[in-house]
């Protein structure tokens, strides 16, 4: 429907106080949205839009006309999983390309991290021990990517130029594609065949019906034995005890985890005091203030004037 008045939304968070983090960032935009705090609304059938992080599961019940639903970020799961969303609703999503910098250069630290084996250096320098760590060449240490989307392509790419093989998983073919020293596998054997020829395999998928818990015991038991998990992906794509079997009996060397099923990762959950695991709370990247803001008003702008949704994710594929 086109209209040129503004739009009205809500804030709906479970766990962000998502008007003090945006609501003086989306004054800016308010000749197309204005938004407000489910309790500062009085009438809950005007309000067409919501903002939205790990909703809780009935928020978005009180709302009978509510159209669109954007997220902050780059993933949606939190919003699909919700079982009061309206099944009509369109879904949008944020993609920064400064995140997906940020992205690779948490990637590229962790490869170089295993690959230069800089625990041992930590050890070996507090015991004052001058020693070489053996390491493979550059070019026989093949990173395994996980999707290929916005921030899968960026941490590939700068791999590459440090002169990692790169291999990536993603869904769809892509007819001709043109990604110097990337070897790009699609369908449903790409997960299991990017994982096997990884020396380290670093997740980024969007969490999906088809991805929940893919990295589990078969997936370790077909990489390389010795292999480093990088975990940026979401938590509930790991089996958790799976990993800790695979660490146990060596078929994984070493694991990174940025993300977890219960965040934050509680205070007593062994993987803190786990020296195989490294821990880092949820914070490999992050979405810039400005260009959420950006990006949702203009998804409302395409909305309100009845053009095709940008950002918008496929709700039948789940990202
Ligand atoms: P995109 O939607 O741009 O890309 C997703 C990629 O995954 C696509 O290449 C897609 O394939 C591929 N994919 C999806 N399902 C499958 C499957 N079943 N098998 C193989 N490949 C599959 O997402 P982004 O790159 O923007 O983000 C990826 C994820 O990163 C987010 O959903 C979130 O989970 C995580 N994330 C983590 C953050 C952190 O701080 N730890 C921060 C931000 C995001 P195709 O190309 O064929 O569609």
């Amino acid at each position: 429907m086109i209209s040129s008045t503004p739009i009205k939304g809500v804030y709906l968070s479970s766990t962000v106080d998502l008007k003090a983090r945006f609501g003086k960032a989306f004054e800016s935009v308010s000749d197309v949205l204005n938004l407000h705090e489910p309790q500062e609304i009085a009438d809950p059938s005007e309000i067409r839009f919501a903002l939205s992080w790990k909703p809780a599961d009935d928020a978005f019940a009180p709302y009978p006309n509510l159209e669109m639903v954007s997220s902050i970020a780059a993933g949606v799961d939190s919003i699909l999983n919700c079982p009061s969303l309206p099944v009509d609703v369109i879904v949008t999503r944020i993609c920064d390309p400064d995140q997906a910098y940020m992205m690779a250069e948490f990637a590229v630290w962790q490869v170089i991290w295993y690959h230069r084996n800089m625990r041992q250096y930590l050890i070996n320098e507090n015991n004052h021990v001058w020693r070489w760590v053996d390491r493979l060449s550059i070019s026989d240490y093949t990173v395994g990517i996980l999707g290929f989307g916005n921030l899968g392509r960026t941490v590939a790419r700068a791999l590459v130029s440090l002169g990692f093989p790169v291999v990536a998983a993603c869904r769809t073919a892509i007819k001709k594609p043109d990604y110097t020293g990337i070897t790009l596998l699609s369908g449903t054997t790409s997960i299991r065949n990017t994982a096997a020829r990884a020396n380290i395999l670093i997740n980024l998928l969007p969490l999906t019906a088809e991805t929940q818990f893919v990295l589990d015991a078969n997936l370790f038991a077909a990489m390389p034995r010795g292999s480093v998990l990088i975990q940026i992906g979401r938590g509930e794509h790991l089996k958790e005890a799976d990993l800790i079997g695979a660490l146990d009996n060596g078929q994984l060397s070493a694991a990174s985890l940025d993300v977890f099923s219960s965040e934050p990762l509680p205070s007593d959950h062994p993987f803190w005091d786990d020296l195989r695991i490294m821990v880092t709370p949820h914070d490999a990247s992050e979405s810039g203030i400005s260009v959420v803001v950006e990006q949702v008003a203009a998804c409302v702008a395409d909305f309100t004037q009845g053009k095709a949704h940008r950002f918008a994710i496929d709700r039948s594929r789940g990202y």
